[in-house]
């Protein structure tokens, strides 16, 4: 009778349209906690990660966890080791996507199959640690939605990586009247409600620590010390850290947009004041002199006006990826015990 209903409840929802984002299956009974990672050449570290983060989940859940490995197109054999480890935990679930889709993609497939009533998300480079789980579930039992990892310290990071990461958060704060955590990365434990969510909003250009704080509720933090990375090199090269940054401000705010405005309304008021100070000086009888001052000047309007047509260019672009509506990923394969997607 139940594998009927299973049966039935597995045909129904085939026939349902596929969008990427999609809430799991509810005919299968959902386990306590759903850790997800994105991997993206991932290999050294998996062993251990695993290890580690199915003793946290068993310390706080028992057997009552599942742990979802998403292989971003990784060039070395992180996708084997996913296979073998799902092979010998039927805890485990492996989830291949098609190509590198990026970090925030990655991690939302994960979101996307994990049937957990908590998911729990962290990097597969251990960097966050998955003991931590323990503190942040404290915090849900008291009445939080969301918990998440606040930044105390970062050991093994550039100096460089450090401070723009310091002075972008406090810069995105300014911007944004999205209330986002100062120096929370995407280490967090959240419950079923605030994922559906997360998984309702359709963005293509996902800045997910911008989106869960958007979704509201109550948000609590776990301060930690980051630790530095177990193996391997970061996946976020500085390139994919600006596209990043770039993607959290056009995101989460329009001022931009509305600083050209006030850049406009600044040098039509200094352009007035110049041709008084022009007339003025015509009249009095003596000529002014001085290209320099005045190709300076141009120069400098020019590069505001250039820099305004570069943001509003990369807002059309957006809002271009956006219209034409691709999914945000493909699986390739996916890995589960029980063999449904
Ligand atoms: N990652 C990913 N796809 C990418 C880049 C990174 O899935 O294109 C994963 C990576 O394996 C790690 C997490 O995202 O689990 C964070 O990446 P990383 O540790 O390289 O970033 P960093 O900590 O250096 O900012
Ligand atoms: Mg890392």
């Amino acid at each position: 009778m139940a594998l009927l209903s299973t049966r039935r409840a597995r045909a129904a929802h085939r026939r349902l349209p596929r969008p990427a984002l999609r809430r799991p299956l509810r005919a299968v009974r959902p386990p306590r906690v759903s850790a997800v990672v994105p991997c993206y050449n991932e290999a050294d570290g998996l062993a251990t990660l695993h290890q580690r983060l199915s003793a946290s989940c068993q310390a706080v859940v028992g057997n009552d966890y599942e742990i979802i490995l998403v292989n971003d197109g990784s060039a070395d054999t992180t996708w084997s080791i996913i296979c073998a480890l799902c092979q010998d935990d039927p805890q485990t679930v492996g989830i291949d996507l098609s190509r590198n889709f990026g970090h925030q993609h990655a991690l939302t497939a994960g979101l996307s199959r994990a049937r957990g009533e908590l998911v729990f998300m962290l990097d597969a480079d251990l960097q966050d640690p998955p003991e931590l789980l323990s503190p942040l579930l404290e915090r849900i039992r008291d009445g939080a939605d969301i918990a998440y990892g606040r930044r105390r310290l970062r050991h093994g990071e550039s100096w460089f990586k450090k401070t723009t990461a310091f002075l972008y958060y406090r810069l995105l704060d300014r911007l944004t009247d999205t209330r986002i955590p100062l120096d929370a990365g995407d280490f967090r434990l959240m419950t079923r409600r605030s994922v559906d969510h997360l998984l309702a909003m359709p963005e293509h250009d996902r800045f997910m620590r911008g989106m869960t704080a958007w979704i509201g509720f109550r948000q609590d933090p776990v301060d930690y010390d980051r630790a530095e990375r177990n193996t391997g090199a970061t996946g976020y090269p500085l390139g994919k850290m600006l596209r990043l940054a770039m993607t959290g401000i056009i995101g989460f705010s329009d001022r931009p947009l509305r600083m050209a405005i006030h850049l406009a309304l600044f040098c039509a008021l200094l352009a007035v004041g110049i041709l008084c100070y022009a007339v003025g000086s015509w009249l009095l009888g003596y000529a002014h002199r001085g290209w320099l001052s005045t190709i300076g000047s141009i120069l400098f309007v020019g590069a505001g006006a250039f820099f305004f047509i570069g943001m509003l260019g990369q807002y059309i672009a957006q809002i271009h990826r956006q219209v034409q509506s691709r999914p945000l990923f493909i699986i390739r394969e996916l890995r589960r015990h029980d063999g449904i997607d």
